[in-house]
């Protein structure tokens, strides 16, 4: 007996700015789970910035998505129909095939999670690969150390939400940017940044050196472009940068031309050292460990936006990228 469900593909690859008639909603009939497979019905989706990059059809770190077929992506779900091993009816779990209302996969790609009393979409977000991409980044990439000055941007999203908060944790003084008053209120408010700006106000450079009138050591930088030229402007002696993702340039159709001041990083003896999440997926343990605890008793807050239905995936997506989230964007399905 097969499952009827349904399903989001890619219709037509975006040029600039993804617009809704670049996604279908599809019905779809899926087939019963097979040998050491898991059926799951989905109960939140991601839509995360490094999607965009997939719907073009370059070579990357991931594949791009095929013209027609299921997109993909975080997901959480109920498996509800098991013939994998470890895995019963009713467990929660954390899988690739999102974008789609259920899910029919190897019980070996479904880790299975224990909720605590949070809301499943928190192992998409601060407990998920965001959280890990914060967590890593931060000290395994950028290399934090005592007395560090640390600079994020995209400090209301779900990545430079949570860097910034490890950061404060260990007594550092975190200045962040994000794109509105609301969100810059939110980072310093509810996150404890030491300061925050809005990027929009005014240039960077001048903001971030009014802000950090002593210089930075560190940079976490979600957003590239002028930030990056900024952060380097604004680096002292051995600066180090976690190059995380551009997301200024995501939907350009033309290159940035910023950062324009590379020879900096010479005399300054500064480093900018890109990384993908993936890379560092044994540090799972460790966030779940710090981050668990402090998310449990407040010492590190997430915010999430929560749209409803698959039906709107693709505007949660395409609004993610115009900055219409504070926290992680998920989709409840
Ligand atoms: P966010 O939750 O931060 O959401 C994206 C945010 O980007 C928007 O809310 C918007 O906030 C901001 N933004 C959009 N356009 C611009 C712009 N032109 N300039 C500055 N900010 C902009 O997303 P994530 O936390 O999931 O991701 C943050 C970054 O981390 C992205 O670059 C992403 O690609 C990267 N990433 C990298 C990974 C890796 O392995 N290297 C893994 C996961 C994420 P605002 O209102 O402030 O503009």
């Amino acid at each position: 007996m097969s499952t009827p469900t349904r399903e989001i593909r890619l219709a037509a690859r975006p040029h600039g700015e993804p617009r809704p008639t670049d996604f279908e909603l599809v019905d779809v009939e899926l087939p019963d789970p097979g040998a050491d497979q898991v059926l799951i019905r989905n109960t939140y989706m991601s839509v995360d910035p490094y999607m965009r990059g997939r719907m073009n059809d370059v070579k990357s770190y991931t594949p791009p998505f095929q013209l027609g077929a299921a997109l993909d992506g975080g997901a959480v779900g109920e498996v509800v129909a098991s013939n994998a091993e470890g895995l019963a009816v009713g467990d929660v779990v954390v899988h690739q095939l999102g974008w789609r209302e259920h899910a029919v996969l190897a019980g070996k790609h479904a880790r299975k999670v224990d909720p605590q009393g949070l809301s499943p979409s928190a192992f998409l977000g601060v407990l998920g690969m965001p959280g890990l991409t914060a967590y890593a980044g931060l000290l395994d990439v950028a290399g934090l150390k005592d007395g560090d000055v640390v600079f994020v941007s995209g400090a209301a999203g779900a990545v430079g939400s949570l860097a910034g908060q490890i950061a404060k944790l260990r007594g550092h003084t975190v200045i962040g940017s994000a794109g509105s008053a609301e969100k810059v209120a939110h980072v310093i408010d509810d996150l404890g940044f030491d300061q925050a700006f809005n990027y929009k106000d005014g240039p960077v450079t001048e903001q971030l050196a009014a802000a950090a009138p002593d210089g930075i050591d560190v940079y976490f930088d979600n957003v590239g472009g002028e930030h990056l030229e900024a952060a380097i402007d604004a680096f002292n002696l051995h600066g180090r940068a976690a190059l995380c993702g551009m997301i200024s340039n995501y939907n350009a159709t033309e290159p940035n031309p910023a950062p324009r001041n590379m020879m900096t990083l010479v005399g300054k003896r500064i480093t900018l050292r890109g990384f993908i999440v993936t890379d560092h997926a044994a540090r799972v343990k460790d966030l779940i460990a710090e981050v668990a605890p402090a998310v449990a008793d407040g010492r590190i807050r997430f915010r999430e936006t929560v749209r409803e239905g698959l039906e709107n995936a693709p505007q949660a997506f395409i609004d993610l990228l115009r900055g219409a989230n504070t926290g992680k964007m998920v989709v409840k399905l």
